[in-house]
């Protein structure tokens, strides 16, 4: 990758070093996690509907299997690469490790623009995906699910095409699936409600009543808009949300249930809302708020913006928001940050319980699922939180060792890395 560019990847290294380091990791076990251990480049012709052929290029990444099998999801975005997709499945190792889920860590995704393409296209492009990567894929072996431009929908698909090579009828092969291919209730909104549980838990240890408390979620998609309308539900004062298209704030607080039904039917965009003044998408970020949580994209909070954030409190519901050079900025700025690997876990935690559904033919309630993620969200949190005073560091440094502890007995009891 062009060294001008900051590399996903060594933004996930600069915190691995430093956490291994704090925590006294052996470094054949911190080497074993600065590599993937496997990583697969396709090229997918597709049959457009002018009946042109395009090629895509389509990325699978398992970092680590140190805990079980590689979990982790498919991301539809123009920006997709080998560092990339390597960051993220690196971070899925230690989100998993971090929620206590016997899983490893895996990511991939195809270079695409989804907006731009049309069902019967998408469709053909996930099941050619499926076939490429039949081998690495397996229900005890290597779990997709969905990311940034997935969904049920590519999920179905997915599990339809493998089903079809291997004859046999595995739903827990991916997670995120519709409720009636074995989907789990609860898992659409699980990530946004780890982002909820995740703020309430930090606002407590911080001393701010949340009740009252103001918030700014950036991003409106499957995280972004779940974790406004809890929050909201939480008595907490949504006074900003945003998309790619908009970024609206209202003092007294946006109406989410508005936003998400305004969204619903404008091509899910936010653009044109009228619940708010309509302010610029880089605002958002500095607005004189109690809680910050970006839920859109990685890399929005840099060294050049870290100094202009107030928010006393930034909860990641994204993969990577913050750039590693704008760390110790915000450290120094006494900014609690819930980092990403701990904030956005519930999404595969549901995940998990997706998968444990699946292979018990059993189905759960939205309760039981939703009280067993929040006891899950609960424990992990408090485990980092624990793990940062002890070790006297960030919420994101404890965040890596609550990881490097855990994979590090894996290692040891394996006798194998
Ligand atoms: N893509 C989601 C994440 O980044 C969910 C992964 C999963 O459920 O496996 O955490």
């Amino acid at each position: 990758m062009d060294k001008e560019q900051h590399s996903m990847f060594d933004a996930v290294l600069a915190r691995l070093d430093k956490a291994a380091a704090i925590y006294g990791l052996s470094n054949d076990v911190a080497e074993v996690l600065r590599h993937p251990k496997r990583e697969v480049a396709v090229s997918l012709p597709i049959k457009m509907d002018d009946g042109s052929i395009k090629v895509f290029e389509g990325y699978r990444t398992v970092h680590s299997t140190h805990l079980g099998p590689s979990k982790g999801g498919i991301r539809y975005a123009m920006d997709v690469n080998t560092d990339e997709v390597r960051a993220l499945s690196a971070w899925m190792t230690f989100k998993c490790a971090i929620a206590n889920l016997p899983y490893g860590g895996g990511k991939g995704g195809i270079k695409c623009d989804p907006r731009t393409m049309s069902v019967g296209e998408l469709e053909r492009l996930t099941r050619a995906y499926t076939r490429a990567l039949v081998d690495v894929f397996g229900v005890n072996k290597d779990i997709p699910a969905p990311d940034m431009g997935t969904g049920k929908r590519e999920m179905a698909w997915l599990l339809d095409e493998f089903n079809r090579i291997t004859g046999e009828d595995s739903p827990g092969v991916t997670t995120g699936k519709p409720l009636t291919l074995g989907g789990s209730k609860g898992r659409e909104a699980a990530t946004g409600r780890g982002v909820m549980v995740a703020s309430l838990a930090a606002m407590k240890k911080m001393g701010i009543n949340h009740k009252g408390a103001t918030a700014a979620v950036q991003g409106f998609g499957n995280v972004g808009s779940h974790a406004a309308r809890l929050l909201v539900s939480k008595n907490i004062k949504v006074v900003a949300i945003s998309d790619h298209t908009a970024a609206y704030y209202n003092e007294k607080g946006i109406d989410v249930d508005k936003a998400i039904k305004f969204v619903a039917a404008n091509g899910n965009m936010l653009k044109g809302f009228d619940g708010g003044e309509l302010i610029s998408g880089n605002d958002i970020l500095t607005l004189n708020v109690d809680l910050l949580a970006p839920c859109a994209i990685q890399g929005v909070i840099t060294a050049a913006n870290a100094n202009d954030i107030k928010a006393k409190l930034i909860v990641e519901g994204a993969n990577g928001p913050t750039e590693a050079e704008a760390d110790e900025i915000l450290n120094s700025k006494g900014i609690i940050v819930v980092p990403d690997v701990l904030a956005n876990g519930g999404g595969v935690t549901v995940s998990y319980f997706e998968w444990v559904q699946n292979k018990y033919g059993h189905y759960w309630s939205e309760e039981e699922v939703n009280t067993k993620h929040d006891a899950s969200m609960t424990q992990a949190f408090e485990n980092v939180w624990f793990n940062s005073q002890q070790y006297k560091t960030s919420m994101r440094i404890g965040a890596y060792i609550t990881a490097l502890k855990r994979i590090d007995k894996a290692v040891k009891y394996k006798g194998n890395y």
